[in-house]
């Protein structure tokens, strides 16, 4: 088979000839019991850059063993990319949501080989899932892998937000001492209302990581958490999003993309907002209104917005999101951190595997399957396609 895996870029420097820690930590379960990805193979060293291009998610030497043909590169953005002309005869496409290969239905029709679509992460939105169910390309993606790594984010993302950490953290790095300056925007978190639309295993995980900072807990989402959760977090349940943004002083998106979702925070939600809230999303950058978010922190209507999901991905180079006031954005990193790409690159190899052995994946890796949304897909997506406006990306000008 021939297998296509687009990959973000090395750094600029070229790839690290060492890094910071010798070792992971080593985990063996999710907190729901769910097993890590259970590759019969490894041949890359845990903790080592894997998703950019020269990492190739480790697979090399697996694949050509076993007779199959890899190509891997970044060039997957514009008329005549590389990308779109290795499609034509793939049979896999692996690909990430940082640097995602937005495979439309146009991309699915010019490839009449292709059968699976497999996302080395959390998210498929970067996929048409209308046009993959109409031309039976199964898709998976690595549920789990990274859901924590992206919790850590969040939590790092609403303490920062609130604290002003970023002002303060310019202030130092221009020379300057100004107290003042670096406290008139920062509060405490104690005390506050913060809710998370979307209660699934990031959304969960983060309202978990924040109880002990002694907040109110808020949350909606499809399908209500047990009664036992709900009592273990003080955790009050809305009916709808409008309900939680009333009450909170900060909602954090959790929910995946699709028809939805798209726009789910536009200029009429964020006006039913608490005034001076702060929102983070780590979810889909198409689930807020760009214009609308940039508008509100001019406003004061938001204090802040964080993420580091954007719409396109790469974000072109004049995205309104760089430049607003009182951003706290990160490129898409959060579930991308060294950690989190073992477990992708182990749960991409699980995957592979089970196609080659015409094994069953596992349905919570599931998104789409002979022609319907299956496992995770059925429970937490709905039909349809979120990658309209795509093309934008190829507008990124790399620096
Ligand atoms: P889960 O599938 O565990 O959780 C998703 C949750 O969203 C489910 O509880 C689902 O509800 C809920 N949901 C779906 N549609 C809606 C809706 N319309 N309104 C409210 N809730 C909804 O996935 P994860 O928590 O692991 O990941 C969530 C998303 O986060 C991913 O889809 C991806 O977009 C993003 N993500 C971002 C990463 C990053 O690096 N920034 C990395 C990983 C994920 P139910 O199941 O109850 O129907």
């Amino acid at each position: 088979m021939k297998i296509l895996c687009v990959l973000y870029d090395n750094p600029k420097k070229g790839m690290p000839k060492k890094y910071p820690l010798s070792k992971l930590p080593v985990i063996k379960k999710y907190p729901n019991g769910q097993t890590l990805p259970t590759p019969k193979g490894r041949d890359f060293k845990p903790g080592t850059l894997l998703g950019s291009v020269s990492g190739e998610l480790g697979l090399r030497k697996f694949l050509e063993k076993n007779g199959h043909e890899l190509v891997v590169t970044s060039d997957k953005d514009g008329k005549g990319c590389r990308a779109d002309r290795e499609l034509r005869d793939a049979d896999i496409v692996i690909s990430q949501p940082f640097w995602p290969y937005y495979l439309t239905r146009e991309k699915m029709e010019s490839a009449p080989n292709l059968k699976f679509a497999i996302t080395a992460g959390i998210g498929s939105d970067h996929v048409d899932l209308q046009a993959a169910m109409d031309h039976n390309i199964d898709v998976y993606e690595v549920t789990y892998c990274n859901s924590r790594s992206v919790a850590e984010h969040i939590v790092m993302m609403i303490i920062s937000l609130v604290r002003d950490y970023h002002n303060q953290h310019a202030i130092v790095n221009r020379g300057g001492w100004n107290i003042a300056d670096a406290v008139h925007r920062s509060y405490d978190v104690e005390g506050m209302h913060v809710g998370t639309v979307a209660a699934g295993r990031i959304g969960l995980d983060a309202l978990r990581k924040m109880k002990p900072f002694d907040v109110h807990l808020h949350y909606f989402d499809k399908h209500r958490l047990p009664k036992s959760v709900e009592k273990e977090l003080n955790l009050r349940f809305h009916s709808s999003v409008e309900s939680l943004v009333k009450v909170c002083d900060v909602v954090t998106i959790n929910c995946p993309l699709h028809p939805e979702t798209e726009n789910l925070f536009d200029k009429k939600m964020i006006s039913k907002m608490k005034k001076g809230a702060y929102i983070v999303n780590t979810a889909r950058g198409k689930i807020c209104n760009k214009q609308a978010i940039a508008a509100a922190l001019k406003s004061g209507q938001l204090s802040g917005y964080a993420g580091d999901v954007w719409f396109p991905q790469p974000a072109p180079n004049d995205h309104i999101w760089r430049k607003m006031p009182h951003h706290g954005m990160t490129p898409h990193t959060s579930g991308t951190s060294l950690s989190a790409q073992t477990r992708y690159a182990d749960g991409v190899r699980e995957i592979l595997e089970c196609i080659f052995s015409r094994k069953q994946v596992r349905k919570e890796y599931t998104i789409v399957r002979n022609g319907e949304l299956a496992g995770t897909g059925k429970h937490s997506y709905t039909k349809g396609n979120a990658t309209g406006g795509s093309k934008e990306a190829a507008k990124y000008k790399r620096r």
